[in-house]
C-alpha cells in the first residue's frame, strides 16, 4: 500500500518571553502572523491548509503567568492562557460563577479542555463557540493590547461576524473581567448536540435569572450557534423583567428569543429546528433555575 503525505504549510515558529515581545512580533510580520495559545482550534487548521498567508505562529504559551484564574471579592479574571480545564475545575468559579464550569465542562474532550484556552475560545468567534453564551450573559469585558495602546471590549462588542471579532492583526488579549453577577441571580448553559460528547452545539442557551419575592429582578438570556455571531437577545430579556414569573410569560420570553435569533440551515441542523430548540431551551432553562430557585428556599439546594 503506498501511503501519501501532505506537506504541512511552512511557517516559522515564534516563542516570545513576554506579552511587548509578542506585540513586536505581531507589530513586524502585521498580517502574516499569527498568535497561539493553546492551538487546538489553529493547528487543526494549519494542517487542513485552511489558513492563507500565515509565515508566523507566536506561541503564547512560553510567557508565564498569564494562566491566572483570580478572584478579588468584585469579579472574576481570566488570563489569556487560563484553560478551558482549569476554569471547569476552579473552586472560585464553581463556587461564584457556575454557569461558566458548566459552559466549560460541555466543551469538546479533557484533552482539548486541558490545551484550549478560554480566550482562544471566544477569539475563535465561531458562532457556537461553548464559552461565549454565558460570558454574554455575565457582562463580561475582553482587555486588548497592541504596541499602539490597550482598550477594553464589552463582550457584547466583541464578535463582529463568523470567526471575526474587533481585533487587529497586532492586537492581543490580555485577559477576560468577569463582574460579580447580581445577588441571588442563578444560571445555566444548555448546549444541545446530536452526539453526548466531542460535540459542537447545535444550539446553546445561556440564562440567568434574578427572583426576588416571585418577581424577576433580572433576565439575560445568550444564545449561540444560531446567529453569525453568538448574541444576547434583549427583547426577550426585557418580557419578564419587574414581572412577577407565570407560565404565559415565560412562553412569551421563549417565543421571543426565538424570533430574535438568525439561524442557518447546514448539515448539522435546519433553520427551522434551531429556532424551535431556542424556543424549547430557553423555556426549559428559565423553568429549571426557578424550581432550583423555589428548592433553595426550602433548604434543598444551595445558592447560585
Ligand atoms: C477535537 C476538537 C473538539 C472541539 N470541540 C469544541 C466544542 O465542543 N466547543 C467549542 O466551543 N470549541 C471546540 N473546539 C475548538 C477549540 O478547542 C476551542 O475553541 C478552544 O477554546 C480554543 O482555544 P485555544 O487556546 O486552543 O485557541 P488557539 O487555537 O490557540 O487560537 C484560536 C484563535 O484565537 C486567537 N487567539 C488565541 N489567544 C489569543 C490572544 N490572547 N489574543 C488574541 N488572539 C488570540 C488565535 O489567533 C486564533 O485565531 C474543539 C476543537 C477540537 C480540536
Amino acid at each position: 500500500m503506498v501511503t501519501f503525505y501532505r506537506r504541512l504549510p511552512k511557517f516559522d515558529y515564534l516563542a516570545p518571553q513576554s506579552i511587548e515581545e509578542a506585540l513586536a512580533l505581531l507589530s513586524r510580520y502585521q498580517g502574516s502572523a499569527k498568535v497561539i495559545a493553546g492551538g487546538s482550534d489553529v493547528v487543526p487548521k494549519l494542517k487542513r491548509r485552511a489558513m492563507k498567508g500565515i509565515d508566523y505562529i507566536v506561541d503564547l504559551k512560553g510567557i508565564s503567568g498569564l494562566d491566572y484564574i483570580s478572584y478579588d471579592g468584585a469579579g472574576l479574571k481570566l488570563g489569556p492562557l487560563a484553560t478551558v480545564r482549569a476554569v471547569e475545575r476552579s473552586d472560585v468559579v464553581l463556587e461564584t460563577f457556575p454557569m461558566l464550569a458548566q459552559a466549560a465542562e460541555s466543551m469538546a474532550s479533557p484533552q482539548v479542555r486541558n490545551r484550549g484556552t478560554v480566550v482562544g475560545n471566544i477569539c475563535n468567534a465561531v458562532p457556537s463557540a461553548d464559552m461565549a453564551p454565558s460570558l454574554l450573559t455575565l457582562d463580561a469585558k475582553v482587555s486588548v493590547v497592541s504596541e499602539k495602546g490597550s482598550r477594553t471590549v464589552a463582550i457584547q462588542d466583541f464578535f463582529t461576524g463568523p470567526t471575526k471579532t474587533v481585533l487587529s492583526a497586532d492586537e492581543i488579549v490580555t485577559g477576560i473581567e468577569i463582574p460579580n453577577p447580581p445577588a441571588n441571580s442563578r444560571g445555566k448553559y444548555i448546549k444541545l448536540t446530536p452526539r453526548r460528547a466531542m460535540d459542537l452545539a447545535v444550539v446553546g442557551v445561556a440564562v440567568m435569572v434574578t427572583p426576588e419575592n416571585g418577581i424577576c429582578k433580572d433576565l439575560r438570556i445568550a444564545l449561540g450557534a444560531v446567529s453569525p455571531t453568538p448574541i444576547r437577545v434583549a427583547q426577550a430579556e426585557s418580557i419578564l423583567k419587574g414581572n412577577k414569573f407565570s407560565d404565559e410569560l415565560i412562553d412569551q420570553v421563549a417565543e421571543a428569543a426565538a424570533e430574535g435569533c438568525r439561524p442557518i440551515s447546514d448539515h448539522r441542523a435546519s433553520a427551522e429546528y434551531r429556532r424551535d430548540m431556542v424556543r424549547v431551551l430557553t423555556r426549559r432553562a428559565i423553568r429549571e433555575l426557578l424550581s432550583d430557585e423555589a428548592a433553595s428556599a426550602q433548604g434543598f439546594g444551595k445558592g447560585a
